[in-house]
């Protein structure tokens, strides 16, 4: 604190008497007046009281003015220091050395008192604005840190928005607007470049049975751990989204209505032979299933969903835990056609799995 308060000038000379002299001529001064008799002792005194005006003799024992100078500069612990090199080396190629070196201002030997006295007003002028500069450029940097982590908390909060926007809180998995995007931009690509796609719709049977019998919260683990098996039993690219409340949909990119089906009974087998434990209690559910593949019929995905819907539906109403395939789910794509133009044509109306006995808590 006393540092920054009390102003302090350092007068540097080997000679006592130069020393003393200066020492004198800078009473007036509103200073402490610090003394070193050589650069060595005068750079550890800069280093410790931090004077903000030397004013150095040049020829000196140990280390000169000059070397003293271009220690102070290049020294990262040394903040700016302004230095009046005095000497009675006469000329301008000695005026470049010391500028050069890193003084600040230079008076000739023997040094006029009015003369000293004036240049370090000029001194305290210069030490003054750089303070206030250094102030600034201080403040710059808090606000510009302060800034940084502002944009920083903004990032992680607009990730947070994004995330849930796109995504079902309790699952984890794609909320219904995201899942329907998704499904969109699929169906895109399959419209123009007849890419084959699959959309499998699937419900958990009898689930407010279940929730009645076990809870809300035991109902929510198993979404949960419903949400599991289907990320795990489906390709990385397939998209999985909860769209209602027991209600589930898989995207399955590249994949034909024969394939959809086998995606959807791989599924719905894992669900029916997965046990959940919940506070002690061992859990099971069933879930049903609908599956449409893009076919040449359909123009926007909301009809695909709607296959799917239906034929979720024919599950239900045939005793729940199976699959069935929509109608017109076993076309093949356009673009799939042409390749396998001499396959033999197959177009079930319905396809449905074995029917499982239905699984009641
Ligand atoms: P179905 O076999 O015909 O599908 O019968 P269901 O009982 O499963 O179908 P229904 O539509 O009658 O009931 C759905 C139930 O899902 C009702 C509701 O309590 C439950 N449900 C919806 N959302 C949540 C949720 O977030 N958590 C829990 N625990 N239950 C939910
Ligand atoms: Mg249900
Ligand atoms: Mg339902």
């Amino acid at each position: 604190m006393d540092k920054e308060r009390r102003k302090k000038i350092l007068v540097v000379d080997d000679d006592p008497a130069q020393l003393a002299l200066h020492k004198h001529m800078l009473r007036s001064c509103d200073a402490d007046i610090l003394t070193a008799t050589n650069g060595r002792e005068a750079l550890d005194i800069v280093l410790r009281d931090e004077p903000r005006i030397v004013v150095t003799d040049w020829l000196m024992p140990e280390m000169d003015g000059i070397e003293l100078c271009k220690k102070l500069r290049s020294h990262e612990g040394i903040r700016f220091v302004y230095v009046i090199v005095a000497t009675s080396h006469a000329g301008p190629e000695k005026v470049v050395e010391a500028f050069n070196a890193g003084a600040d201002d230079f008076v000739a030997k023997p040094v006029n008192e009015t003369e000293l006295l004036a240049r370090l007003w000029a001194a305290e002028r210069i030490v003054s604005a750089e303070s206030t500069l250094a102030k600034r450029t201080r403040e710059l940097h808090r606000v510009n840190a302060e800034m940084a982590m502002a944009h920083q908390k903004l990032n992680v909060a607009n990730e947070k928005l994004k995330r849930m926007a796109t995504t079902d809180e309790l699952t984890g998995l794609l909320n219904r607007r995201e899942a329907f995007e998704r499904l969109n931009d699929f169906a895109q690509a399959s419209h123009r470049y007849g890419h084959e796609l699959a959309a499998i719709m699937l419900d958990i049977d009898h689930f407010k049975q279940f929730n009645d019998t076990y809870g809300h919260a035991a109902g929510d683990y198993v979404l949960k751990e419903t949400a599991r098996i289907l990320r795990a039993r489906t390709r990385s690219s397939d998209k999985v989204a909860r769209v209602g409340g027991e209600e589930f949909l898989l995207i399955c990119p590249g994949i034909n209505g024969e394939n959809a089906m086998k995606c959807a009974e791989n599924v719905r087998a894992a669900v029916e032979h997965a046990t959940f434990e919940y506070e002690g209690a061992k859990l099971n559910v069933t879930v049903s299933l609908g599956a449409a593949a893009w076919n040449s019929s359909y123009d926007k995905p909301d009809e695909m969903l709607k296959d799917a819907d239906e034929a979720l539906y024919v599950s239900k109403r045939s005793g729940r835990n199976q699959a069935t395939l929509a109608k017109h789910s076993c076309e093949k794509t356009p673009q799939a056609e042409d390749k396998s133009a001499d396959a033999e044509p197959t177009q079930p109306s319905v396809v449905r799995t074995e029917k499982k006995a239905t699984a009641t808590p």
